[in-house]
């Protein structure tokens, strides 16, 4: 056969059952997109605005409104942005995957910074055919001269333009709203979804419900109800975003009580957070946010957290692990990451090497605010220690350079209520007990052994949380020849009275008959020593080695049987 270049077609009618099924796994996406089109048109006409290419009046306020209206089963999408040209249309509608998004930052990005284009594929206006029989588009350019555009397509696949009736600059996108769709034109429904996706859109945004307006009304008490009604429509309405969310401040000019505030508006937690990282990077790539640490509940397990991740104010998913260490999930807070490679769908990450950067430079960051909490707040910080140990700790066992970080600013309380490093405590019980850290689980159990220290001048760490005995042999691992026993699993030799009358073999004999009865064990090893004085009559002991392994596995004995 002869050589032939050429380029493959895409036949419309077989695309489009994959782009309407497959591509988003979400229905609701479509007002995503729409809206996030709604929002690149203003930036770009702003854009332009900005270096002498477009004049717009000084009056001009950027809005993008969403009507509902249940009577006529439409949905409007309108703005007030750049508008299209009966070429661009052709161009950016009528060729999939042509994405003007695209083109304008290409065109553009020697001029301005690329900023607050969401567009990126070329695909996401069609996401409209998964819910609307008949989507119609009237555009008017900005362009001195534009005539205004309307493009009419019932299946997405053929299409019809003509002249439009629209006089004022920008884009209607008006639905038709299949049958299975008609859920989409609830009010309460359609605000759900918007807050989800724009709450920090930077243009206002609006929705409102025309249907509403033309309600007969029946009797004097529907009467009533509608003047209430009227009363209400006269209040200025409000967007329902927040168009400069705190995130993207200075950090330098936001006040504690704008942080907690956001802190209590977006997660609805009316706990205060204990404290807060405000990230703002601008290179080598853009990552803005703000982390909050809430008030742990003890039991970190089920204290579930929750990230929301936004890309150009626009938001995402909950939780990316991708980009947030699984371990920083206890945390709450927003990140905003324009530079991040979207897959097509905008619901998932493309992963590459670029995510686990920014992956770890949260972890880094975390790690920092930890550390100058600790130099320079030691009071809060151990203030905070109690909420926040469980977290570290995980973080450390998750995390090998989250450890390294932070295995210096791992404090304990100790039994004589203060706090000390792993270090600080290894060093000021060296003469007593070397490379040993005796600890406690529980002061009301433990009471006796408590005292029997106390009474001998000697101290030992507290370690009450679930996380702890894995925490404990982990260390014992990494910091080698450092031994964790709890206080009544091992008599140290500084509580021995090796001068104490000692038993002779015969007492011997017949207290190893006694305990070998009473516990059912011939094989128990029984061994006579004296306590140092003391009121403490004398102590159990049980080894920390088989405790500590019934611990771990009673931790995840429950989920690994179910
Ligand atoms: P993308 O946003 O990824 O570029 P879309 O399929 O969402 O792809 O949209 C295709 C193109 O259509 C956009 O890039 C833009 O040029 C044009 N467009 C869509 N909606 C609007 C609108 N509301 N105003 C102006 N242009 C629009
Ligand atoms: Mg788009």
């Amino acid at each position: 056969m002869a050589l032939e270049n050429g380029s493959i077609s895409i036949n419309t009618e077989n695309i489009f059952p994959i782009i309407k099924k497959w591509l988003y796994s979400e229905k609701d996406i479509f007002i995503r997109e729409l809206v996030s089109n709604a929002s690149d048109a203003i930036s770009k006409l702003k854009k332009l605005a900005s270096i002498g290419e477009a004049e717009i009046g000084e009056d001009n306020r950027y809005l993008i409104r969403v009507v509902v209206n249940k009577d006529e089963n439409t949905i409007k999408i309108i703005d007030n942005g750049i508008g299209m040209t009966e070429d661009e249309v052709k161009k950016y509608i009528n060729q999939i995957a042509f994405s003007g998004a695209k083109d304008f930052i290409e065109k553009y990005k020697d001029k301005t910074d690329e900023g607050q284009i969401i567009g990126h594929f070329g695909l996401g206006f069609y996401s409209a055919f998964m819910v609307a029989e008949t989507v119609q588009i009237d555009t008017l350019s900005f362009q001195k001269g534009a005539k205004a555009v309307k493009w009419v397509s019932s299946e997405g696949t053929e299409y019809e333009m003509d002249e439009s009736e629209l006089d004022t600059r920008g884009t209607v996108i008006t639905l038709h709203m299949a049958e299975d769709s008609l859920e989409f034109l609830d009010e309460y429904k359609m605000r759900e979804i918007l807050v989800k996706y724009f709450s920090f859109l930077p243009y206002e945004l609006y929705l409102e419900d025309s249907a509403k307006k033309e309600e007969p009304v029946k009797d004097d008490a529907d009467k009533e109800n509608a003047e209430g009604e009227e009363k209400k429509e006269k209040e200025a309405p409000k967007p329902l975003n927040d168009i400069s969310p705190l995130w993207l401040k200075a950090p330098k000019d936001c006040t504690d009580e704008e942080y907690k505030s956001f802190y209590t508006k977006v997660f609805h937690d009316f706990n205060e957070p204990l404290f807060w990282i405000h990230l703002n990077m601008d290179y080598p790539f853009n990552l803005k946010g703000i982390l909050y640490f809430p008030k742990l509940k003890h039991e970190f397990e089920t204290n579930e957290g929750q990230i929301k991740l936004y890309y150009n104010q626009v938001f995402v998913a909950d939780n990316i692990k991708e980009v947030i260490p699984e371990f920083l999930m206890l945390l709450k807070g927003t990140i905003d990451c324009p530079d991040l490679p979207l897959n097509v769908s905008r619901s998932f990450l493309q992963n590459d090497g670029y995510v686990s950067k920014i992956s770890s430079h949260i972890t880094k960051k975390v790690a920092d605010k930890l550390s100058a909490l600790y130099e320079n707040e030691r009071e809060n910080y151990n203030k905070y220690w109690d909420d926040i140990n469980p977290f570290v700790k995980y973080g450390c066992l998750k995390e090998e350079k989250f450890f390294d970080r932070v295995k210096d600013i791992v404090i304990y309380k100790t039994t004589n209520d203060d706090y000390a490093t792993l270090k600080d405590y290894l060093e000021r019980n060296k003469e007593k007990h070397e490379n040993k850290v005796f600890y406690i689980t529980d002061e009301k159990q433990q009471a006796q052994y408590i005292k029997l220290f106390k009474d001998n001048e000697m101290e030992a760490i507290k370690l009450t949380t679930m996380i702890d005995s894995h925490f404990i042999s982990f260390l014992e691992t990494k910091e080698s020849g450092v031994k964790f026993s709890r206080i009544d699993s091992d008599l140290s030799d500084s509580l021995k009275d090796t001068e104490a009358v000692s038993v002779d073999a015969a007492q011997k004999e017949g207290l190893e008959k006694l305990f070998k009865e009473v516990m059912e064990d011939d094989k128990l090893k029984v061994q006579v020593e004296s306590l140092k004085a003391s009121a403490v009559p004398g102590m159990i002991l049980l080894s920390e080695q088989s405790r500590r392994m019934q611990e771990m596995s009673k931790m995840f004995g429950g989920a690994d049987m179910s």
